[in-house]
């Protein structure tokens, strides 16, 4: 059984942790302390935060477990694995 509020409190538990992980790379990025791979990182953990503040959004909504492509429901096991996507199965090997 898919439980939003569960799900909504380990999407603000990412969040928060996302948020950290983007501050301190773009300090070490600022600092220049730089291995080859942080600004890959940084880039990433951003593009990570916004999904997750996203799927929050989607949460207050009501529109959680609704695909943005076809409008039908997200698979709750796809959910469960994967608690910030925005798209069902079928659309996501399509895209
Ligand atoms: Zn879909």
């Amino acid at each position: 059984m898919l439980s939003v509020g569960e799900i909504e409190l380990k999407l603000r538990n990412k969040q928060h942790h996302l948020e950290a992980l983007a501050e301190k790379l773009s300090e070490s990025l600022k600092e220049n302390h730089v291995d080859s791979g942080t600004a890959e990182k940084e880039a990433y953990s951003q593009q990570e935060l916004q999904q997750v503040k996203h799927a929050i959004l989607r949460i207050k909504q009501g529109a959680y477990s609704d695909c943005e492509l076809c409008h039908g429901a997200i698979e709750a096991t796809r959910l469960l694995a994967l608690p910030y996507t925005a798209l069902c199965c079928a659309c996501a090997s399509e895209s």
